[in-house]
């Protein structure tokens, strides 16, 4: 039977919600530097998606430096700026989580330049063509980095040395990269080595990659009650209601979501997954 999320209690999230503005603490993502409320320790990043762990008091100077200055960037709208940022940090550390940020700074850069096509323009357009095809340029720079990061991740495998972080961080690349069987595999090892918030995370990113909102859903219902939820989850939780034309629950959620969640920081995950 399809789930239906119109019957769907949004009260539990709405509770959640309000119980993370009280006694929740922010933690800092030391891969994109974005500050993210947090029940509990590890949460999930509203921008990059890694697990996050710690709070910014809790870090060494070093910890902070380029993730801090790489959220700086973002915020102020510097893309190009990012791009390179974490390019030098790519070239210091070619770790695949620092890969992945590399990616997505060209994935926010090339819907940045998309985002700047305008069908106003009178005449030949020439603008246009340029922001598409800057805007195909740095999303396959994006591949690239995603490719690059998917190999040290499956080394790692090979070698029987993959943590859950490791498939969790293998998982998103594959979303990232659409390639939805890889992503499905991914999330059925997490499942296996008992990824708990990570895997039922995870499980509601690939319901809504393949566009199975139902899914989403369900899957919320069947976690019904925990309170170890990673915050994020609401977004697609928000997304799925919408998708399923249960309007006057995804705009009591969004507008209680909004509340609590700083809508600038959890804006990579409203372009890629819809505006809330
Ligand atoms: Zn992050």
């Amino acid at each position: 039977m399809m789930f239906d999320g119109g019957l769907m209690d949004i009260s539990k999230y709405v509770k959640l919600l309000a119980m993370a503005g009280k006694n929740s603490r922010h933690l800092f993502c030391t891969n994109c530097g974005t500050e993210t409320l947090s029940l509990s320790a590890p949460g999930i990043c509203s921008w990059c998606e890694l697990p996050v762990t710690f709070s910014y008091d809790d870090l060494s100077a070093d910890d902070v430096s380029f993730p801090s200055a790489f959220r700086s960037l973002l915020q102020a709208g510097n893309c190009a700026g990012a791009v390179e940022l974490s390019e030098n940090a790519v070239a210091k550390s070619p770790t695949p989580e620092r890969f992945y940020i590399n990616a997505l700074a060209y994935i926010s850069s090339s819907n940045k330049e998309v985002s700047l096509i305008t069908y106003n323009l009178k005449g030949f357009m020439e603008e246009n063509i340029l922001h598409r095809d800057a805007s195909a340029k740095m999303f396959s720079s994006a591949k690239l980095k995603l490719n690059k990061a998917i190999s040290i991740c499956e080394a790692e495998i090979s070698n029987g040395s993959a943590s859950i972080s490791t498939i969790y961080l293998l998982f998103l690349l594959y979303v990232k990269s659409g390639k939805v069987r890889p992503a499905e595999k991914s999330l059925e090892k997490l499942k296996e080595m008992k990824g708990g918030a990570l895997y039922y995370y995870a499980r509601m990113v690939f319901y809504s990659m393949i566009g199975d909102f139902g899914g989403v859903l369900s899957s919320s219902s069947e976690s019904a009650g925990s309170e170890n939820i990673p915050l994020a989850t609401i977004h697609y939780i928000i997304l799925a209601l919408f998708k399923n034309g249960h309007y006057s629950n995804a705009k009591i959620l969004s507008g209680e979501f909004l509340k609590y969640v700083d809508s600038d920081s959890s804006k990579y995950l409203q372009t890629e997954i819809g505006p809330i």
